[in-house]
């Protein structure tokens, strides 16, 4: 029965000490649960819980980014892909931790405090979809929705052994979704299996007006079969251990597909790239945080420009304001072409390399990560930080889909392999995936 599954993970999720929930919607769910029992069992994931990644819009329940700007904001609308979610009978069971507005690649930047991985709970479970994944890892959800800006759903994927997949851009709209670095970022689906990956993103994939870069194609999961030519990324990096279960993987691979290394070499400046221009679209995007017009706000009105910095400086994190002034002086008017504008010359360099090896390719593959989940507080410094996404940010830069799915343990950590796409090819990634899991 729905109910006793839905009570079951609740119970799991109060007394869990992942911490992978910011807000559980109880009463919501158990009501969802009790109709379905009662026969309310139309739609595609009739039934099913799904917990939702708190920078995604929820109508009457709070959508806080894991930030302190918005520890009390409720939105007044649903985003889009939860408007499908409910019409295809999901239930909601609750909002879940992140680093704050996305920024982050361990969850260790949420307001709300780190979430922990169920393999072992002194390592993180990734980021910035930290919580979604954790939430499935450790049996506190079926589904959940993450977004990905530069890895935040195939990190966390890659880092507690989990299914997670980064569409396309512009098939899944983004009405809803609070901006960190519109350009780049999309909300994708994360499950324990690949054909539970391709239903959600049947349910959340299509046409939606209100967001001026959707894409107006709907997606039905139809995995692809056939013999793959498959180019493994030499850019692409790992550590020792990571190597060791990634050329293994590559090795059994080449029975029953064509496999050829390909070089693109503009993957060397991809991460700062990735990270000039996820900056830039921030500190603009951020600029509405002012405590007047939603979220936290502050007494002693005295003068304006005081009243702003006082609520900014106090409502958002280190990690924010770091990147609010590290895009702002990248988009100032004497360095702008210094670093936005190549930044930008960057991204089109990085289109054109993968544009070239999906002549030759079905489907492209690295290590999601290059190292398996730190340790709590392992890494301190925010540039080391920032360079574990080497492998997953250029696939934003240039628009396409990717997945991580687990390809087995060191030291028992998961390890991540990522596959990427042509665009709109997510068939091609998941049936790829399904042929080699
Ligand atoms: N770690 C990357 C960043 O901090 C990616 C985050 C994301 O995909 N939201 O920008």
């Amino acid at each position: 029965k729905a109910y006793d599954l839905v009570s079951e993970l609740i119970d799991r999720i109060r007394k869990s000490k992942l911490n992978a929930y910011i807000t559980v919607t109880e009463d919501y769910a158990l009501k969802l649960a009790e109709n379905f029992d009662n026969g309310k069992k139309e739609g595609k994931l009739a039934g099913i819980p799904i917990a939702i990644k708190d920078n995604i819009s929820t109508e009457g329940v709070r959508t806080t980014c894991a930030s302190r700007m918005l520890e009390n904001y409720t939105p007044p609308f649903d985003a889009h892909v939860v408007e499908r979610l409910k019409k295809e009978g999901a239930i909601i069971i609750g909002k879940t931790n992140m680093d704050e507005f996305g920024m982050g690649t361990t969850t260790e930047n949420s307001y709300f405090g780190v979430v922990r991985n169920p393999h072992d709970t002194k390592r993180v479970a990734g980021g910035s979809s930290g919580g979604s994944a954790a939430a499935i890892a450790g049996n506190e959800t079926v589904l959940a929705l993450g977004t990905d800006t530069g890895g935040s759903i195939r990190c966390p994927a890659s880092f507690t052994g989990v299914y997670g997949l980064k569409p396309t851009y512009g098939l899944v709209s983004r009405y809803g979704l609070i901006a960190y670095a519109n350009s780049l970022e999309q909300i994708g689906p994360m499950a324990g299996s690949i054909d539970d990956l391709g239903l959600l993103l049947e349910v959340i994939a299509g046409r939606d007006d209100r967001d001026s870069t959707n894409a107006g194609r709907e997606f039905t999961y139809s995995p692809v079969s056939k013999k793959f030519r498959v180019g493994v990324i030499e850019e692409m990096q790992a550590n020792a251990e990571v190597k060791e279960h990634f050329d293994s993987f590559v090795e059994t691979l080449r029975k029953f597909a064509d496999v050829e290394f390909v070089s693109l070499p503009s993957l060397k400046y991809a991460l700062p790239a990735y990270y000039i221009i996820a900056m830039s679209e921030a500190s603009s995007n951020l600029a509405r945080y002012d405590g007047v017009r939603y979220g936290f706000s502050l007494e002693n009105l005295d003068s304006w420009s005081r009243y702003f910095s006082k609520v900014r400086a106090e409502g958002f994190g280190t990690e924010v304001k770091r990147r609010i002034m590290m895009g702002s002086y990248a988009l100032s008017a004497g360095y702008y072409g210094k670093y936005y504008l190549k930044a930008l010359k960057v991204r089109t360099l990085v289109i054109e390399d993968f544009r070239r090896a999906f002549e030759k390719f079905d489907v492209l593959i690295s290590p999601t990560m290059p190292s398996t989940a730190f340790r709590i507080g392992e890494i301190a410094d925010p540039v080391t930080m920032y360079m574990a996404d080497v492998n997953t940010t250029p696939i934003n830069l240039a628009g396409l889909p990717a997945l991580s799915m687990p390809i087995g343990e060191s030291s028992g950590l998961p390890v991540g392999l990522q596959v990427i796409g042509n665009y709109f090819e997510e068939n091609s990634v998941l049936g790829f995936a399904k042929a080699v899991e």
